[in-house]
């Protein structure tokens, strides 16, 4: 039997803090105009309409010739009018009989209905005839057949990706109106801390936190506030938290939220905002600290560099991309047979690290990163995805088929 506090019934499970903290989080609500070529990763705030349709203009798909398709089916041969040149159409309807040359993207005259390609073309001075007869409307494009006008083009709430601000561009589109940034502030806690650039010192370890957070806080897209490493000293954390809370949004600490005796995150919490809770049935990253301060939100990660990368993925980001504005998506989650034995004790949903592959066969399959201790970071390199095994669940055997999520682009 597991005995374990590990195993506590009291630990809150992750989907249900989750539930907790999107009931408690604020929403970004002031908007702004941007140009469309700065909007990269920012959040639509409102619907956006296409008020053209796209193409405008019926035109032609081919470098070729335009004509009515009746006309030629009656006569075999028609006489060269003009030419209809991307830019600059053609400037008057046809006659009975007639066809333009045209080039890809030039408008088709009036009264042309089809257009054949020039390398099907048998061309004497200005009698043109064909060496087969096309279907009425070939290689024509149509007035709105890739957007309609009047037709939901963009999403509310959705993060502008480069195709998205492709599409946008198609309609004219200068400037979206988009939630501004969140505004997270940051700091790493405890004495033994070591920026990276200062000289080791036995006993003190350089603060792997802060960069890591910094990093997928900038793949959120959120302005960083970085208040560096605080000491283990209440009086500065109370003094950094609150000059944090009046700049934030969000405020994140790495450390200092277990039991020992210089963990004071909590008690400074309670002092000056509240705590929701506190434990977390997640391995790694039991100790994670939910709660609020006086003007933003905030989230106390475990002080273990894999436990404060983990927690923030699984429970921060998406918290963080609500408060942007942001719609949510869910995990890619594929079923994978493990290649070996994994360690596991019910009690805790795990997020191991792990590299996924398919075989010969097109089985997916995904191998551990080894030792997966939450002080471990090295446990991601190399690692492409979570294996996420179930709270209850006990040690998996090689063959066991577990889940696995895929890294979003948080992650890669
Ligand atoms: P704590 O929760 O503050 O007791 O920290 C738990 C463990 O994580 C300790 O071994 C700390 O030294 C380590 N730790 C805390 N913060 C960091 C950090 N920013 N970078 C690397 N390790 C850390
Ligand atoms: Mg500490």
């Amino acid at each position: 039997m597991m005995s374990s506090s590990c195993n506590s019934p009291s630990l809150m499970a992750i989907d249900d803090a989750k539930t907790k903290i999107f009931q408690l989080i604020k929403c970004v609500t002031q908007t702004e105009l941007i140009p469309l070529e700065e909007s990269l990763d920012r959040v639509l705030s409102e619907k956006v309409f296409s008020n053209i349709n796209v193409p405008g203009f019926n035109n032609s798909a081919m470098d070729g010739y335009a004509f009515r398709v009746q006309d030629l089916i009656d006569l075999k041969t028609l006489n060269l009018v003009g030419k209809s040149f991307a830019g600059h159409s053609y400037p008057k309807a046809l006659g009975k009989g007639e066809c333009v040359r045209i080039m890809t993207g030039a408008a088709m005259p009036d009264g042309a209905d089809t257009v054949m390609m020039q390398e099907n073309a048998i061309v004497d001075g200005e009698h043109i005839s064909f060496t087969k007869i096309p279907e009425h409307g070939n290689d024509v494009r149509l007035a709105g057949e890739s957007i309609k006008k009047d037709s939901l083009v963009g999403v509310k709430g959705k993060k502008l990706c480069a195709s998205d601000i492709g599409l946008l561009a198609t309609l004219g589109c200068a400037e979206v109106r988009v939630y501004r940034k969140l505004k997270v502030a940051l700091f790493s806690t405890g004495d033994e801390l070591l920026r990276a650039g200062d000289t080791y010192q036995s006993h003190k370890i350089y603060d792997g936190n802060r960069p890591s957070i910094i990093a997928l806080l900038t793949k959120l897209n959120c302005e960083i506030i970085d208040f560096g490493i605080v000491p283990d000293d209440k009086t500065q954390l109370r003094n950094i938290m609150q000059q944090a809370d009046e700049l934030a949004d969000c405020v994140i600490t790495s450390g200092g939220v277990s039991v020992g005796e210089a963990d004071f995150i909590k008690e400074i919490l309670a002092e000056i905002g509240q705590i929701d809770f506190w434990k977390i049935a997640i391995k790694p990253g039991k100790p994670l600290a939910f709660g609020r301060l006086p003007n933003s939100i905030f989230f106390g990660l475990p002080g273990n560099p894999v436990s404060a990368f983990v927690t923030f993925n699984q429970i921060a980001t998406d918290a963080l991309k609500l408060m942007s504005g942001q719609e949510l998506t869910p995990p890619q989650i594929l079923r994978a047979i493990s290649t070996e034995i994994l360690r596991k004790q019910p009690g805790r949903t795990d997020y191991q690290r792990g590299r996924c592959y398919t075989d010969e066969q097109g089985q997916l399959l995904v191998a551990s990163t080894g030792p997966q201790g939450s002080g471990i970071f090295s446990s991601f390199a190399n690692s492409n995805c979570y294996i996420v095994l179930e709270r209850e669940r006990g040690r998996v055997q090689a063959g066991e088929t577990v889940n696995i999520q895929l890294y979003d682009a948080t992650l890669t």
